[in-house]
């Protein structure tokens, strides 16, 4: 192990944002470099501090694909240091209690498994559809194409939904790493809008309410069930209760989707209506990526830098709290800068080789 490698990744987990994702990118950080990583006020902007079931899972993932070891690991430590081992491409499962999100799961050991020595498979139980998390049809449609254009491959079966607070969803994400550095790739513009559609899934809900939110969907977007823009995806065995409605944009450049969960206190026609202000606040800017895919990017694509030694760039609609903080850990954790600038209708992000 070089010098540089064993000087700790220290991070505080109050900082900006405040939240998870100060701990699943520190994670994935330090299994990526083999620095120690400590950190210290975990979650500590959010109402109920510390480390959650959830947070945990992502701890225990970490741990086994590399072989580390973590102190502090418990429920609602807000303290923790870990010390990576080396990672180890292979089948995993993992499955997360109290319907826990597994895509964050999958997202805090995705970058160490894309740069690992060989394939591997991950199995992955609990929440699908999560509040507060990427659901599975983002991160299918939007966020693995574009890792995809890095040079690793990334393939994510779902299996069956899960809805909080049930879960039991499951899903299989299946991970080859580049063969060559990992390339950087700019994303500067969507380009012209391909197909626009949205679909509604109600298992153990009444159909009505999909109806509901598509119709009043439809009238505010313009999109007809006849032209096939407004679907009812059928739901699988075992499947909810829950209810999302996602809307799904393919431009020429990246494929964007957006979700909004159903509630028990909000009534089909305002989650439509939450739904098509935020495609709306998205189709006013000209950045190509949304505000989730941002803040979700900008790890990938700082490891294609790092590797390649190229700076990147792209666009996106806003800089949301997650995405400037991901920034500041993104940049103390690999030998990258992270530059954000406003550019004409949008924001500009651009990682550079630091030095
Ligand atoms: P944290 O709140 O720090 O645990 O981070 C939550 C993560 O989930 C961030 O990366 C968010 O961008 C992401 N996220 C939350 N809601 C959505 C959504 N509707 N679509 C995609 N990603 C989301």
């Amino acid at each position: 192990m070089t010098e540089a490698t064993t000087v700790p990744l220290t991070l505080d987990g109050a900082t900006g944002e405040g939240g998870g994702q100060i701990l699943r990118t520190g994670l994935a950080l330090s299994m990526v470099t083999g620095r120690p990583l400590h950190i210290t006020r975990i979650r500590a902007g959010r109402p109920k501090p510390g480390l959650m079931r959830q947070h945990l899972a992502c701890v225990q993932a970490a741990v086994s694909v590399c072989g580390g070891q973590a102190e502090g690991a418990e429920l609602g430590s807000q303290t923790l240091r870990f010390t990576p081992g080396a990672v180890c491409a292979g089948e995993y499962r993992f499955q997360i209690a109290t319907a826990g999100s597994c895509l964050l799961v999958l997202q805090t050991v995705l970058p160490a498994l894309m740069l690992a020595d060989g394939e591997s498979k991950v199995e992955l139980v609990g929440g699908t559809h999560n509040p507060m998390a990427p659901p599975f049809d983002f991160l299918e449609r939007a966020f693995a194409p574009l890792v995809r254009r890095l040079g690793a491959g990334l393939e994510l079966q779902l299996k069956r939904r899960g809805f909080f607070p049930a879960g039991g969803g499951e899903i299989v994400a299946s991970i080859t790493p580049a063969r060559h550095p990992l390339a950087p790739v700019d994303v500067m513009e969507r380009g012209p809008l391909l197909n626009g559609w949205a679909e509604a899934l109600v298992p153990g809900l009444a159909r009505t309410i999909a109806h509901r939110e598509l119709e009043t969907l439809g009238q505010r977007m313009g999109w007809t069930f006849e032209a096939g823009q407004l679907r009812q995806t059928a739901a699988r065995q075992n499947e909810g209760p829950g209810n999302a409605l996602i809307t799904t944009l393919e431009y020429a450049h990246l494929t964007e989707v957006f979700c909004q969960l159903g509630e028990r206190s909000l009534s089909a026609e305002q989650v439509a209506k939450r739904l098509s202000d935020e495609i709306r606040a998205y189709q006013r800017s000209t950045g190509a990526l949304g505000p989730h895919l941002a803040d979700q990017w900008m790890l990938p694509l700082a490891l294609a830098v790092w590797q390649s030694g190229q700076a990147a760039r792209y666009t996106c609609t806003e800089v949301t709290p997650h995405t400037a903080t991901n920034a500041q850990t993104i940049a103390l954790g690999l030998p990258v800068q992270v530059l954000i600038t406003p550019v004409e209708r949008a924001m500009q992000v651009e990682i550079r080789p630091a030095g």
